[in-house]
C-alpha cells in the first residue's frame, strides 16, 4: 500500500488490517483497507499460497465523528500451486467482517444495541450507517437471536420489558411497520424481536421459552397498549404488570389534559379559546415542575384561580407532580410511600380522571395493576398485602398544590444541567415542603 496511516490504522482498532488512503465521499468517509498477511499456507495440503490478484469490496464499519464509515478492502485472492491439490482458489477472510458481508460484526452488534437498547427504530439506524432498512434488521435479529439461545446459561431475568419500536415509517409503498421487542431488564438487554404488535406475539414467544425461564420472571414492564396486557395474561399468568416510567407520566399528563378539556367545557361553555385562563396555560401544565421558570408557575396560579373554581385541574397537575416524584427515587420504601400517596391523593380528589388514573382498568382490562410503576416497589409490594387496607393504618399526609415548592431558580438549573453529578438531578427544592410521614 503506497501511502499507510499508523494514525488512521491505530483509529480503527481492528488488529487484522491497515489503513491506507482515506477520501471523504459526500457525507461518508472511505478508508482503504488492506490485510498483513503475506504468507499463507493452504488448507489442503499446506503449501505457500501464492497470490492471485485481488478483488475489491466495500463494507461499512462503525461511524467515525458521526460520518458514516466504508472500509474499501482490497481482499487478496490465493491459489495453491499444487496442481493434485483440490482447495484451488480462496479470499482471504478475517474475523471482524463475515463472509460476503455489508457490515463489520462490530457495526452490526452496534445496531443491535442501538435499537435494542437505545430504542432507536431500525430506519434510523440504517440511516446511520448508510445500509439499507434489511441489512439493519438483520443484525438486529442476528445479534439478538444468540442472546435468546443462550437464555439457560444467562438465567432468566426477574423483569422483563415488552416495548413497541417503530422500524419503519410508513411510506407510499408500505405501512407502519411496528415490531414488538423484548428486554431483560437485569442487565439491559434485548433479547428478541418479533414482528408486529399483538397479543398473539407476545403469548407465542413465551410460549417458546423453556417453562423455568418463564417462572424466574415476577415483573413485566409494558406500555398502556391492551394488547400486550392480554398477551402476558396468558403467557406470563403469575407475572405483576407494570407500566413504565415514561407511559405512567404521560397517563398522568393525559388525565391532566383532560380534567383541563372538560373544566373548560364546564366553566366557559366551549372549547379552549385564545385568551380563556386554562388555554393560555394549557402547555405549561404539562412542563415538568422544576422545568418551570417562577414566572410560569405564577402564570400558572393565576390560570387556576380564574379558570379552575373546583381545583380539579390543580388536583390533576398535583397528580402528574406526584406520580413523577414516585420516579424520582432510588429507594424501594421511598418510592412505595410517594406511590401510596400518589394513590390517595387521586382517590380522596373528587376528579372523575383521576379515579380512572389511580384504578386505571380501562385501557388495560381486568388483570391489570393499573400504576404500579416502579419496580422497587413491586418488589416491596410482594406478599399480597391490599394497598387499600395499608393506606388506613398508614395513611399519607396528603399534600396539597399550593403546597408545590416554587420551581428551581435559574441559575440553580443551569448549575445543575452542568453538574458532572448525574445522582440528584432534581432539584432539592420540589415539593420539598411536604414531609413523607
Ligand atoms: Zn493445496
Amino acid at each position: 500500500m503506497k501511502q499507510r496511516s499508523d494514525g488512521a490504522t491505530v483509529l480503527l482498532g481492528m488488529p487484522e488490517f491497515v489503513v491506507g488512503a482515506q477520501l471523504k465521499v459526500g457525507r461518508e468517509l472511505w478508508l482503504m483497507v488492506e490485510t498483513t498477511a503475506d504468507v499463507v499456507g493452504c488448507e489442503g495440503c499446506g503449501s505457500r499460497a501464492v497470490g492471485h490478484g485481488r478483488r475489491r469490496v466495500n463494507v461499512r464499519d462503525l461511524p467515525l465523528a458521526d460520518r458514516p464509515v466504508v472500509l474499501v478492502w482490497a481482499k487478496r485472492l490465493w491459489r495453491c500451486p499444487d496442481p493434485d491439490c483440490a482447495v484451488g482458489t480462496w479470499s482471504e477472510e478475517v474475523d471482524d467482517i463475515a463472509p460476503r458481508a455489508a457490515l463489520t460484526e462490530r457495526a452490526r452488534a452496534e445496531i443491535c444495541r442501538l435499537v435494542g437498547e437505545a430504542g432507536h427504530s431500525v430506519a434510523q439506524v440504517a440511516r446511520g450507517f448508510g445500509v439499507g432498512w434489511h441489512t439493519a434488521m438483520a443484525a438486529v435479529r442476528d445479534h439478538g437471536r444468540p442472546r435468546v439461545d443462550h437464555l439457560s446459561r444467562l438465567g432468566a431475568p426477574r423483569a422483563l420489558g415488552v416495548d413497541e419500536h417503530l422500524f419503519l415509517a410508513a411510506s407510499a409503498e408500505h405501512p407502519t411497520l411496528l415490531v414488538t421487542g423484548f428486554v431483560d431488564l437485569d442487565r439491559h438487554r434485548l433479547l428478541d424481536v418479533v414482528q408486529g404488535r399483538t397479543a398473539q406475539g407476545v403469548s407465542g414467544w413465551l410460549a417458546a421459552r423453556p417453562a423455568p425461564w418463564r417462572a424466574a420472571i415476577d415483573a413485566v414492564t409494558l406500555d398502556t397498549y391492551a394488547g400486550y396486557a392480554r398477551g402476558l395474561a396468558d403467557g406470563l399468568p403469575h407475572a405483576q404488570l407494570v407500566v413504565d416510567h415514561f407511559h405512567a407520566v404521560r397517563l398522568a399528563n393525559a388525565a391532566l389534559d383532560e380534567v383541563c378539556r372538560r373544566v373548560q367545557q364546564e366553566t366557559l361553555g366551549h372549547r379552549g379559546r385564545k385568551g380563556d385562563p386554562l388555554y393560555r396555560i394549557r402547555r405549561q401544565l404539562l412542563v415538568a415542575h422544576e422545568r418551570l421558570t417562577e414566572r410560569g408557575w405564577a402564570h400558572i396560579q393565576t390560570g387556576l384561580d380564574v379558570g379552575d373554581p373546583a381545583g380539579e385541574v390543580g388536583a390533576a397537575y398535583l397528580a402528574k407532580e406526584l406520580l413523577r416524584e414516585v420516579y424520582a427515587t432510588r429507594s424501594p420504601r421511598q418510592a412505595r410511600r410517594r406511590l401510596e400517596r400518589f394513590y390517595a391523593h387521586c382517590r380522596s380528589a373528587e376528579v372523575v380522571e383521576l379515579r380512572r388514573l389511580a384504578t386505571n382498568r380501562a385501557p388495560l382490562g381486568a388483570r391489570d395493576p393499573g400504576l404500579a410503576p416502579h419496580r422497587a416497589v413491586q418488589r416491596a409490594h410482594r406478599g399480597h398485602e391490599p394497598t387499600d387496607q395499608e393506606d388506613q393504618t398508614d395513611r399519607p399526609r396528603l399534600p396539597q398544590l399550593r403546597e408545590l415548592s416554587p420551581p428551581a431558580p435559574p441559575a440553580l438549573r443551569r448549575r445543575m444541567a452542568h453538574s458532572t453529578s448525574r445522582t440528584n438531578q432534581r432539584p432539592p427544592t420540589t415539593l420539598g415542603r411536604v414531609e413523607i410521614p
